[in-house]
């Protein structure tokens, strides 16, 4: 249901309008997504990063980070593991780490594919115009990839060095090449409006992403907003709502920087709230043994709380869902 900036705002801040909203936001979610979840298991591969945002542990400064990039081999093997618990998306995750060349993702996708019946999203941040082609050559199928905020000004004091046109601009290549394609924003940064919030939601109402991925921000110690207060719960929560009445049946994750904020509890009010239906448990070897957990640390936000694929499981049996069964490409693609 299309909505204009006014009434966005009103939603956002009128504490009466909430079970209007709220209830609006599940009856969208029940007529264009169903009952049913998806899940995609998240491989961390590389928390090494050339950016220097301001809201993220795994900045460049951040020089007490401790780094990891896993094998190709390593990669292949966790693919094993989600696809053998019945998840069909994988996602590659990485900072923007140049360290792993167009060929070696190509090599990595063409073999998880050869291997499983499985979809591939890939979130690795903005790389050129022609890697995003053989990516999706090799057979990749979406690309995730947030706009962060629509306030232009804010954009670039948040990621130095960045300009939002070509982030706007690589989104559009991607959806031109044939990706699904993946956006979201950050709500809480500091300097960040109710105006500016209305301003993303307005561009995922004209966007229609495939998948949107929305998350709070979260003060990270090692970095420059480290006395800046977490985003607001209630807030984001309405955010996940509109987002929802604005692209009817657009994939929403309960990201994991939400479990950060309010564990467990937090995502299961995205599901029966905010709309959401799809959670991105983390996949990386984090129980097998202490000094792994260090290894494959992602850490992008302190402490930030990963949920596992069991946790997953528990919140969509509380909120009342069904696991999808398949590979949950993007609703609008039927
Ligand atoms: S948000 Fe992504 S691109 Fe920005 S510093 Fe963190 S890992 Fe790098």
């Amino acid at each position: 249901m299309p909505l204009v900036k006014k009434e966005i705002i009103h939603y956002l801040t009128d504490k009466t309008a909430e079970d209007e909203l709220f209830s609006k936001a599940d009856d969208t979610r029940k007529q264009y997504c169903g009952d049913t979840a998806n899940l995609r298991g998240v491989i961390h591969f590389s928390n090494y990063c050339r950016c220097d945002d301001l809201y993220c542990g795994l900045r460049k400064s951040n020089k007490e980070m401790k780094r990891f990039r896993m094998d190709t081999e390593t990669i292949i093997s966790l693919a094993d593991e989600i696809a053998k618990n019945s998840i069909k998306t994988i996602v590659l995750q990485s900072g923007e780490d140049v360290f792993y060349s167009c060929k070696m993702l190509c090599q990595i996708i063409k073999e998880i594919k050869r291997l499983h019946d499985v979809a591939i999203t890939l979130s690795l941040g903005e790389r050129s115009c022609d890697d995003y082609k053989r990516l999706y050559e090799a057979g990749a199928d979406r690309y995730l990839m947030k706009h962060e905020t629509m306030n232009e000004e804010l954009y670039e004091k948040m990621r130095p060095g960045r300009k939002l046109k070509d982030r706007l601009k690589a989104l559009e290549y991607l959806r031109e090449i044939g990706f699904q394609v993946g956006t979201g924003n950050i709500v809480g940064l500091p300097g960040q409006t109710i105006e500016d919030l209305a301003k993303d939601i307005l561009f995922f109402q004209d966007f229609q992403p495939d998948m949107i991925n929305i998350g709070p921000f979260i003060p990270h110690k090692q970095t420059p907003l480290k006395d800046y207060p977490p985003g607001d719960f209630d807030l984001m929560l309405k955010v996940f709502a509109l987002t929802r009445i604005v692209t009817l049946n657009t994939h929403i994750a309960a990201a994991n920087t939400v479990a950060t904020l309010r564990p467990i509890e937090g995502q299961y009010l995205c599901f029966v709230k905010g709309g959401c239906n799809v959670l991105m448990p983390n996949c990386n070897p984090f129980a097998e043994s202490k000094e792994k957990k260090v290894e494959f640390e992602f850490q992008c936000a302190p402490k930030k709380r990963y949920v596992s694929v069991d946790e997953a499981k528990e919140i969509l049996k509380m909120a009342g869902r069904k696991i999808a069964q398949d590979k949950g490409h993007s609703l609008k693609r039927r």
